[in-house]
């Protein structure tokens, strides 16, 4: 286990598109490992692979203490309602802005034993699959932010 470098705003690598993993190998268990171990080291709920300089939709929330949420490939398969929040990132530090996202979202993923999985998020966690699976497509909160980017 350890403690990567979070990409930061500015850097290209954020705005690009992370590839799907193809097979679960060791190298992928242990990013998700030294991700969830970065997440953290950083305070965050949420962390993408890309977010460590890796292309690859690999996705680690931990929204509850304890409770690590591991998704590989994921997608959103159903959404519903609306949340106007407040919202960071790692890779923004000390911005926050208000976005609009749904209030509760379904998530389609595999797990690290490669068996499809499925999560229901409100509110916090809602925000957090949304917001993470963004990162696999480039895009920041900053880009849905409603009103201005406070620093
Ligand atoms: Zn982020």
């Amino acid at each position: 286990m350890a403690i990567l470098q979070i990409v930061k705003e500015g850097d290209p690598t954020l705005r690009k598109i992370s590839r799907p993993v193809e097979e679960i190998t060791p190298r992928i268990l242990r990013l998700l490992d030294d991700m969830a171990d970065t997440m953290r080291h950083a305070n965050g709920c949420g962390l993408a692979a890309v977010q460590v300089g890796v292309l690859r939709r690999v996705v680690v929330i931990e929204v509850a203490e304890g409770e690590l949420i591991e998704l590989i490939n994921p997608r959103i398969v159903a959404y519903s309602g609306k949340q106007h929040e407040q919202e960071g990132c790692l890779s923004l530090p000390g911005k926050w802005g208000t976005t609009r996202r749904p209030r509760h979202v379904t998530v389609r993923a595999l797990n690290r034993n490669g068996e499809e999985v499925e999560y229901r998020g409100s509110d916090l966690l809602a925000r957090a699959f949304c917001h993470e699976l963004d990162h696999l497509d480039g895009k920041l909160f900053t880009d849905v932010v409603v009103g201005e980017v406070e620093s």
